[in-house]
């Protein structure tokens, strides 16, 4: 009877839960603000070099250490970085920017103030596109705006070490409006920003580095009814995390609205361990920093010297080589993405096709598809097994011209697929010519019918009642069974020529074979 009350009461929430899941829809908002470490050789307003790994507390001086009386000055490479990604995004660069100082106080901050920007950011209204199979939309950018990192705090038992190395090092922040609609979309984002801004070689944009780093804001509301109330996640660094963190919150916050409650505007963080996100403190807002003008810093002024060089810097984007890659090449998109994953790779790419273009008898087409199997799968694996990924291609050593060789040797019916891949391995470890491999081990392809019919012969000497067996087989439709046979049989002919023989005659070679055979002899 107990048990039934239980059940029952059981039921009527499950039956309520349902109720509410179908009956209240809930629109999401998701806004990023992505930090993003740029490379330049030294820091934002100082002199002090920008690097990592350095012995703590070395690169830092009286500017970056906020003593008393110092005036900071722009690195214009860091302006220029940051405008390029700006452009990069679409971005309007206004013809006057300046910094603006936020205040506030924390150890890893010398100057209790930070140099940022806020009513001029350097990059204003653009988009970014994301695209995978099932997405493609335009997020709209808010701004970006360049500012000055913090040091690093280390916190060790009872004692907490600050290392004001990073102090100073530029960080260029771009905000979002909120049209990302759920996680998944949002770590598309962070992607497609990481691969941007490594094209444009102005960040390595490493997030286990702590190089890129996200926070994500996110709000539901009934459907229809505009913006929610917002939750921040501070401080993600894997575009993983950003993609869980969210659909967590979005579940958390669903239940609350769903069960009457209110969300109430706070900064959470993302607990790794336990897959969800945990209360870090509730939202200050804006004008408690009490910005005002950074008044030891001019005005900047973009001259068109300064806009030409930020020009010069846009190269060809990934999306944009996706794009072109698929037109030029004729390769689905997947095949397109994964080249252009990395610059490197898809410049390694592009120099196999061209390389191998000229002296082989196959089309544009033919050679590109060749190419991007080749690189996808035996060049990533051979990456792979050294632990490093395409955007390290340089690492193999192998230079495009010598893939391109082994491509139309292949196609010229030169060498075996076989062997070609055995000819890639001993080309990277002995750094030779794919032809000087080919012929030290004697691995050119034999197309001659005669030594390949003669192979054939000796095979047949020795496995005469298979070749019967296939004949039998084809004689009862029964197909599988000869050509699996038929298959056992290639492989004795090539075994017979060290691997050497043209598959491809071997087999007809066979088919002829095998046709011929009195029928009588069957067993
Ligand atoms: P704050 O002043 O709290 O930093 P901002 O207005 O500067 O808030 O916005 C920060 C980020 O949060 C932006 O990416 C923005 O798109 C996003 N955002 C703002 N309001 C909301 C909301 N209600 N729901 C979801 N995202 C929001
Ligand atoms: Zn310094
Ligand atoms: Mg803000």
């Amino acid at each position: 009877m107990a048990i039934h009350i239980i059940i029952l009461m059981n039921l009527h929430l499950v039956v309520k839960r349902l109720f509410l899941y179908y009956i209240i829809m809930y629109d999401t908002f998701i806004g990023l603000e992505v930090h993003v470490h740029l490379l330049t050789k030294t820091k934002v307003f100082c002199g002090c070099r920008a690097a990592f790994g350095d012995e703590p507390n070395t690169n830092i001086c009286p500017v970056c250490m906020g003593y008393p009386g110092v005036l900071p000055a722009l690195n214009i490479d860091a302006m220029r970085m940051a405008c390029t990604v700006a452009r990069a995004l679409h971005c309007r660069i206004p013809e006057q920017t300046w910094f603006d100082r936020k205040q506030y106080f924390y150890p890893d901050m010398p100057k209790n103030y930070q140099i940022s920007q806020f009513t001029s950011p350097l990059g204003q209204e653009g988009w970014l596109e994301i695209e995978n199979k099932t997405i493609s939309k335009k997020i709209r950018i808010r701004e970006c705006h360049l500012e000055e990192d913090a040091g690093k705090m280390i916190h060790t038992g009872t004692v907490s070490l600050i290392d004001y190395n990073r102090a100073g090092i530029a960080l260029l922040e771009i905000v979002t409006e909120p049209d990302i609609n759920c996680g998944e979309e949002a770590e598309i984002f962070i992607q497609q920003l990481r691969r941007t801004v490594r094209y444009l070689g102005v960040s390595d944009g490493n997030m286990e580095e702590g190089s890129l780093r996200a926070d994500a804001n996110i709000s539901i509301n009934v459907q229809g009814k505009g913006l929610g109330n917002k939750v921040e996640i501070k401080n993600l660094n894997s575009s993983r995390f950003v993609r869980l963190g969210l659909d967590y919150e979005r579940t958390r916050q669903a239940e609350i609205l769903d069960s009457g409650g209110i969300i109430t505007q706070e900064t959470r963080l993302w607990n790794e361990n336990r897959d969800r996100t945990e209360i870090m403190r509730t939202k200050e807002n804006a004008n408690d920093y009490r910005y005002f003008p950074e008044p030891d810093l001019p005005l900047f002024s973009a001259d068109d010297a300064f806009l030409k060089s930020v020009e010069t810097a846009l190269v060809e984007l990934p999306s944009n080589r996706i794009k072109r890659f698929k037109a030029e090449y004729q390769l689905n998109g997947e095949q397109a993405a994964a080249l252009c994953e990395e610059r490197p790779f898809a410049d390694y790419f592009e120099a196999v096709v061209c390389a191998a273009l000229t002296g082989n008898a196959m089309t544009k087409n033919e050679t590109a598809q060749k190419a991007a199997n080749w690189l996808l799968s035996d060049i990533k694996h051979l990456l792979a097994c050294r632990n490093t990924g395409v955007e390290n291609i340089a690492a193999l050593k192998l230079k495009p011209q010598r893939l391109a060789t082994i491509i139309t040797l292949v196609a010229q019916g030169l060498v075996s697929i076989k062997n070609a891949k055995q000819t890639l391995a001993a080309v990277i470890a002995e750094d030779k010519n794919p032809e000087d491999v080919i012929k030290e081990h004697g691995w050119e392809q034999i197309s001659d019918s005669k030594i390949i019919g003669a192979a054939l012969d000796k095979v047949y000497a020795g496995e005469e009642k298979t070749f019967c067996e296939v004949k039998e087989a084809l004689a009862n439709g029964n197909s599988k069974r000869a050509a699996t046979l038929c298959a056992y049989l290639t492989g004795k002919i090539l075994a017979a020529t060290q691997g050497r023989a043209n598959p491809e005659i071997a087999g007809k070679l066979l088919n002829e074979k095998i046709a011929g055979i009195n029928g009588s002899h069957a067993v």
